[in-house]
């Protein structure tokens, strides 16, 4: 019986490394090592990535659990700086970006994005007490912090003077917070994470650009772009990308 049951669980092994593809970077799933969909991300983004005691979590953490599934691969979470992650998608380090990621046409030269699976947006933070209401507040003596080479930092560098760049975004808002800045352009949803966290600071009613979050997959890979496709698509019809949105981000 013993033998029985572990020759089952072997086959079932067998069967889902299969799934995932039958050679070492030739995998008919695309991923560069046989049974793993390794993802690059920088977990300070909630609610998309963030640290949870010493796991990641996330709304992204968890569609690409799903995909991974849907694909028979394990998935393993690479936390690296956010300007790294396209270098290491495109180096085929990691067989997918997913981070909150804008898709743009500059990216579009290095990667290549799966369907969005969110839309966004970059916002503004100010203090409650700074007299700014609005966009056309902030002029070029406003002091603008933003989180390296996010899209809110490529806007706001090609519009504003004096750009403060932070590793994180928690650090640009603390630095708001003790008055070293004047806003920070971010993305609409960690803005209201971080705003909720600190006291004293409000998100502008405008915001400053509309955006679009998809994964980044190698240049080329047709194979893993399928995949993540056809994933994200089973995801979206049979309801399991909005239940994961819904865990993450309460309707307001
Ligand atoms: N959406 C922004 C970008 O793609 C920020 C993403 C992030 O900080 N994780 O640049």
């Amino acid at each position: 019986m013993k033998k029985l049951i572990s020759a089952a669980l072997i086959l079932t092994m067998v069967l889902a490394l299969a799934a995932c593809g039958s050679s070492k970077g030739g995998s008919d799933t695309g991923t560069a090592t046989k049974g793993v969909l390794v993802m690059a991300t920088n977990a300070e983004f909630p609610p998309y990535e963030y640290h949870e005691g010493d796991k990641i979590v996330g709304i992204d953490a968890e569609i690409a659990a799903a995909i991974a599934e849907k694909m028979g691969c394990e998935l393993k979470i690479e936390d690296i700086a956010f300007d790294s992650i396209i270098p290491e998608v495109s180096s085929g380090k990691a067989d997918i970006g997913l981070a909150g990621m804008t898709v743009t046409e500059d990216r579009k030269q290095s990667v290549d994005f799966s369907d969005s699976y969110a839309s966004s947006s970059q916002v503004v933070i100010v203090t409650e007490t700074s007299g700014i209401s609005s966009l056309s507040d902030l002029d070029a003596n406003s002091v603008i912090g933003v989180q390296t080479g996010t899209t809110g930092d490529i806007y706001c560098s090609d519009e504003f003077a004096n750009i403060e760049r932070y590793n994180k975004g928690m650090e640009a808002v603390q630095a708001l917070s003790q008055g070293k800045i004047d806003a920070v352009v971010i993305d609409s949803e960690p803005a209201k994470v971080f705003v909720a966290e600190t006291s004293g600071l409000k998100i502008l009613d405008e915001s400053y650009t509309d955006e679009q979050y998809a994964a980044a997959i190698r240049k080329g890979n047709t194979a893993l772009l399928e995949n993540v496709n056809k994933a994200l698509s089973e995801l979206k019809s049979d309801g399991t990308l909005d239940k994961i949105v819904a865990k993450y981000i309460t309707a307001n």
